[in-house]
């Protein structure tokens, strides 16, 4: 397949855009490097390149683009906020209408506020546990990404009792001396962390259903011995539902899992494929928010019109009956097909899935922590990854971003995605 004009552009692109892409998981460093794709056109579940080339899109623009590509529903919702005026600075009643509908999905966020991202709604709902407990530390798993505001872009220190290290220049140690990073599934870790640090920790942070290496979900009775062994501390639990929110069930990976946290964090979905996030809990923890409370959170795009219908009108199409049952009967069909193909030709893999959300590892282990995702094949799934994306089949370039079926898949995508595996791993296995 032919990508002379993404490579052409990639140059200009590093001219002015640093790294040529504004975010640095688009860049393909994690497979080998060299010029990532540059797509021009996305249309329900197909993507196509400035150079005319068609894939079958399971980046899904890492998780926002539930319903597929330009869903007319969406595009409308789009069309008419922007005629109407794109931002107000002032109360609207589709922001209402919209708290509303997620209240009703998700009852623990009794009390929501919308914001622009994914990272400020998690950074808020740190300050406002701060702000509720009047602690400081906070205790977040390995792996787990929640953004790019300081405390949460700390790696672990060397075992459960000992502080975190900065994982990105520019963060102070003495930000990192506040975070406790813990593997994931490791309820003793978690206890033990807890026994040394949990008198002085707001809130431990946890994505309910891991989506950000690969799709890692919680072992029977993790989430429910977090929530006990935080709460007795005084701690308070956060679910970043970023990823979670919307994609398994219509609601939280709470509402799936029959777990509640204290303050949930949304983004992504929600924004039907628009900049959102939004943050919510308990009503007398949502009070320490500005103007009831303390705690400062603001933000003048917040709460935008066009976000905030297109999100709605993004639920709208999730809750139509049916959906999420095609999307296990789908991601079933896509699984086996993986399996099958990887038992053909020798390959070693594991392939976690929830619902319509992926991994594929390439390693003997199960995954179950960072640990066991870390140690799957990087060097196989890049060579995977090329011969895909030179089959018309777009996954994220890093082996441990997920695949994420949308609505607008077809069963015909899945068995044409297969056909696709089947011959990347009999090449691999060459
Ligand atoms: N939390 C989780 C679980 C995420 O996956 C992400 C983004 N991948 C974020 C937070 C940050 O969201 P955003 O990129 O919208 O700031």
């Amino acid at each position: 397949m032919k990508r002379d004009r993404s490579a052409q552009l990639h140059e200009e692109a590093m001219e002015v855009i640093l790294g040529g892409v504004n975010s640095p998981s688009r860049s393909f460093k994690a497979v080998g490097g060299g010029a990532p794709v540059t797509m021009e056109r996305a249309q329900g579940a197909y993507f196509w390149d400035v150079d005319g080339n068609r894939y079958i899109d399971y980046l899904a623009a890492y998780g926002p683009i539930i319903t597929g590509h330009a869903h007319p529903h969406i595009t409308k919702a789009i069309t008419e906020a922007a005629a109407n005026g794109t931002l107000y600075g002032t109360p609207t009643p589709w922001e209402i209408q919209f708290a509303r509908m997620i209240r009703e999905a998700i009852p623990s966020m009794e009390r929501i506020r919308f914001n622009n991202s994914g990272t400020e709604a998690v950074m808020t709902c740190i300050r406002v546990a701060r702000a509720y407990t009047g602690r400081v530390k906070i205790i977040k798993f390995a792996g787990c990404y929640h953004g790019h505001s300081d405390l949460v872009l700390v790696a672990a220190g060397s075992g459960p009792s000992t502080l975190g290290i900065p994982d990105s220049a520019g963060i102070p140690q003495s930000i990192a001396n506040e975070v406790i990073t813990v593997p994931y599934n490791d309820i003793d870790a978690f206890a033990e962390a807890i026994r040394v640090w949990g008198h002085e920790t707001a809130c431990v942070l946890v994505e309910p259903i891991v989506g950000n290496f690969g799709i890692v979900p919680p072992k029977p009775g993790f989430l429910e011995a977090v929530n006990r062994i935080a709460h007795e501390a005084g701690a308070l639990v956060v679910y970043d539902e970023v990823i979670t929110g919307f994609r398994f069930c219509y609601g939280g990976a709470q509402n799936l899992l029959g777990v509640e946290p204290d303050l949930t964090a949304l983004g992504k979905i929600i924004g039907g494929g628009l900049p959102i996030g939004a943050y919510g809990g308990r009503r007398e923890i949502m009070e320490q928010v500005a103007p009831l409370g303390p705690a400062y959170q603001a933000g003048t795009m917040a709460g935008n019109p066009a976000s905030i219908r297109a999100g709605i009108a993004c639920l709208e199409v999730l809750r139509q009956p049916g959906v999420y049952e095609e999307f296990e009967r789908l991601g079933a069909l896509l699984e086996e097909g993986i399996r099958r193909a990887a038992d053909t030709h020798g390959i070693t893999v594991q392939v976690n899935r929830v619902k319509g959300a992926l991994a594929v590892y390439f390693t003997d282990r199960p995954v179950t922590d960072y640990a066991s995702a870390q140690a799957a094949d990087g060097e196989m799934f890049a060579r995977f990854f090329r011969l895909m994306l030179d089959e018309g089949i777009c996954l994220a370039p890093s082996k441990y971003e997920a695949w994420f079926i949308t609505t607008a898949h077809t069963e015909d995508d899945i068995r044409v995605t297969v056909a696709a595996v089947d011959r990347a791993f009999a090449a691999l296995a060459k």
